[in-house]
C-alpha cells in the first residue's frame, strides 16, 4: 500500500541568535489510509512540533530544516504559504485541544462552517449552508440550524470541540491531525468525541495522526503508536506490541504511570527526572540521565534504531545485547 503521509528524516529547528534548537530531530514515520497512529510522549517531546510541521503552521521562529512530508505524491516541506492554504482543511485538517484558538470568535459557526466548503469545494452558499447543517448533525449537534447563527462564545467547551470537528472533517479531507483534541474535556464527552472521530474515520478512510500523552486514548484508538522522547522518536510498533511487548525503557515508563485497573491500589510509578531541555548538551542516548538501565556505552553513543520486526523498532542499546543473546542461543 502506498502510505498517504510519509514523513523522513524530518528535522525542525528554532532560529535562535546564540545557537539554533533542533526541536525535532531527523524522525521518520508513515500513515496509510484508514490508519490511526497515535505519537505519545511527555509535554516538550516534539509531538506537537511534528504535527505543526506537516500543517506548514509553525511559529515563524522555526521551520523544517531538513527531511521531507509526502501527502500522497506531494511535497509539502517546499510549498509556499498559499500552496499550503490550499491544501489545509482540504486534504489536511487539525484539530486542538482548545477549540477557541482554532475558532473565529466574531464570526459566527454557519460563516466559518460555510467558508472553507465554498473556498475549497467551490459550493454556493446554499449548498454549503447544507453541507455544514449535514455536518453539525454528524458530529451530534442538536438544532443544526440555530447553531449556525451563533457565535463561537455561545457554545459549551464540549459543542465547541464538535464544531471545530465539523469544520476540520468537512470538506473530507485525507489526514486529520489531532493533537490532544480531547484533554481539557470531561471522560464522558471525551468519548465521544473520540468515538466520532473513529466513525467518520471509517466512512471516510481518512488518516488520523493522534498527538496525545494519555496511554488510556492511545489504548483504545491507536493502529499503530510512535514514542517520542527529546525531538527524537524512541519506539514504533503496532498498539497490541507497545502495551503487551514494550521494548524501550522510556515507553515502559509511560505505560507505568497509567493507572492499573486490575490493580488500582498500585503505587503510580512515574519517570524520575525531567526531559532536557532543547538547549542541553547530551551526549549519547538522550534518555540516559533518567534511564534505569543506563550502560557505560549509553552515555558515550548514540543507540541506532534496532528492528525486532517489520512493524517493530525502538532505539536502545538494550536491543543489542538482546540481538546478540539471541544469536549466541541459536548457535547453541
Ligand atoms: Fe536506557 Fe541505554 Fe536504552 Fe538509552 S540506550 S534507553 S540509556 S538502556
Ligand atoms: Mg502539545
Amino acid at each position: 500500500m502506498i502510505p498517504l503521509l510519509q514523513v523522513t528524516d524530518l528535522e525542525t529547528t528554532f532560529y535562535n541568535p546564540k545557537k539554533d534548537l533542533v526541536a525535532v530531530r531527523n524522525i521518520s514515520f508513515s500513515v496509510n489510509p484508514g490508519e490511526t497512529l497515535c505519537i505519545v510522549g511527555e509535554s516538550g517531546c516534539g509531538k506537537s512540533l511534528t504535527s505543526l510541521s506537516i500543517m506548514g503552521l509553525l511559529p515563524t521562529k522555526g521551520g523544517v530544516t531538513n527531511g521531507s512530508i509526502l501527502l500522497k505524491d506531494e511535497e509539502l516541506t517546499t510549498k509556499s504559504e498559499e500552496q499550503m492554504e490550499r491544501i489545509r482543511g482540504n486534504k489536511v485538517s487539525m484539530i486542538f485541544q482548545e477549540p477557541m484558538t482554532a475558532l473565529n470568535p466574531v464570526l459566527t459557526i454557519g460563516f466559518q462552517l460555510r467558508e472553507s466548503l465554498m473556498i475549497h469545494r467551490k459550493m454556493s452558499k446554499k449548498q454549503a449552508t447544507e453541507k455544514s447543517i449535514e455536518m453539525l448533525v454528524k458530529v451530534g449537534i442538536p438544532s443544526p440550524e440555530e447553531r449556525l447563527k451563533q457565535y463561537p462564545h455561545e457554545l459549551s467547551g464540549g459543542m465547541r470541540q464538535r464544531v471545530m470537528i465539523a469544520i476540520a472533517l468537512a470538506c473530507e479531507p485525507d489526514l486529520l491531525i489531532a493533537d490532544e483534541p480531547t484533554t481539557a474535556l470531561d471522560v464522558t464527552i471525551q468519548s465521544q468525541i473520540l468515538d466520532l472521530i473513529d466513525e467518520l474515520q471509517q466512512e471516510m478512510g481518512m488518516g488520523v495522526v493522534f498527538v496525545t500523552h494519555d496511554m488510556g486514548v492511545v489504548a483504545e484508538i491507536a493502529d499503530r503508536v510512535m514514542v517520542m522522547y527529546a525531538g527524537g522518536v524512541v519506539e514504533t510498533a503496532d498498539v497490541d506490541a507497545i502495551f503487551d511487548n514494550p521494548q524501550h525503557p522510556y515507553t515502559k515508563g509511560l505505560l507505568h504511570s497509567v493507572p492499573d485497573v486490575d490493580n488500582p491500589s498500585q503505587e503510580l510509578k512515574i519517570i524520575e527526572g525531567s526531559m532536557p531541555s532543547l538547549d542541553d548538551e547530551i551526549t549519547g542516548c538522550r534518555f540516559h540521565p533518567r534511564c534505569p538501565f543506563a550502560m557505560e556505552k549509553c552515555k558515550q553513543q548514540e543507540p541506532p534504531t534496532f528492528n525486532l520486526n517489520s512493524t517493530h523498532e525502538s532505539k536502545c542499546w538494550l536491543q543489542e545485547v538482546t540481538e546478540s543473546e539471541r544469536n549466541t542461543v541459536t548457535r547453541g
